[in-house]
């Protein structure tokens, strides 16, 4: 049985201090909920108020993306060891949003995950459509292609500690969620690419997220379906009171599934 895995990506809001009032009120409201794991992604800078905050908690920390080489002359970058060094477990690789506007390329986001992989961290790789590829019915070509450029030469035990986010990008910030069946089929796709691509054993502990507009309302039904077993959420991580629900919702899906 594979563990229901939440994680909310706070994009490029909040400083240390909202952040930190955030993460206090998840800790309070979210400290009975064991079945799911929580994850939170602060932006770099509001990683070691939040990890202070994390303290002995459930709730792991992760970073929104990670540079490849563990240090050098690369102004502006993070490393892997200095996330783990700021309390990190999880990092985000390849968020469609690094791909539009930072224009980062599949060879990238592997030479991220190998990064990450060698100093501890567990990669959370997007992978998703746009709404054009979908309509010219290129959804699996393009995860296809998505999964193989970032994971090609990973082996079976790498596979294991990371996380694939499934978003496709006409979903992301718009209000307009994959159907629980649309989810399902492309998760179902990955399982069956990453069997056939490594072996059976990693596909099926491998947790496979959906992310895109995933809401409290929502939530439910998404991770009723056999293939989704967790959450990527943006927007509706931002305030407490969603993400609580979600959360929630998510743990109780599990339970009646
Ligand atoms: C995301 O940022 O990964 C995301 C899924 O955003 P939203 O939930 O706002 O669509």
């Amino acid at each position: 049985m594979r563990r229901p895995i939440v994680a909310g990506n706070w994009k490029c809001h909040l400083t240390s201090k909202d952040a930190v009032a955030l993460v206090q009120q998840l800790r309070r409201e979210l400290g009975t909920v064991h079945d799911v794991e929580i994850v939170v992604c602060p932006p770099f800078t509001a990683l070691s108020a939040v990890a202070a905050q994390l303290n002995g908690s459930m709730i792991a920390l992760g970073a929104q993306d990670v540079f490849w080489e563990p240090q050098g002359a690369f102004t502006g970058e993070v490393s892997a060891p200095m996330l783990v060094d700021a309390g990190c477990r999880y990092c985000i690789i390849g968020h469609s949003e690094r791909r539009q506007h930072f224009k980062e390329t599949d060879e990238q986001i592997h030479k991220k995950l190998v990064g990450a992989l060698q100093h501890g961290l567990s990669p959370i790789v997007c992978v998703g459509e746009t709404l054009p590829q979908r309509e010219q019915g290129k959804t699996f070509e393009i995860v296809r292609a998505q999964l193989r450029g970032a994971l090609n030469g990973c082996s079976a035990h790498d596979l294991e500690r990371t996380v694939i986010a499934y978003e496709p990008v006409w979903a992301i910030g718009t209000g307009r969620n994959a159907t629980p069946a649309q989810a399902q089929e492309v998760q179902q796709f990955i399982r069956q690419e990453l069997g056939a691509g490594w072996d059976a054993t990693p596909a099926e502990t491998m947790r496979i997220q959906y992310g895109g507009s995933v809401t409290a309302q929502n939530a439910l039904e998404l991770l009723q379906q056999p293939d989704v077993d967790g959450a990527l959420v943006g927007g509706a991580s931002l305030k407490a009171e969603s993400f609580v629900a979600i959360v929630k919702a998510v743990a109780s899906a599990r339970a009646v599934s």
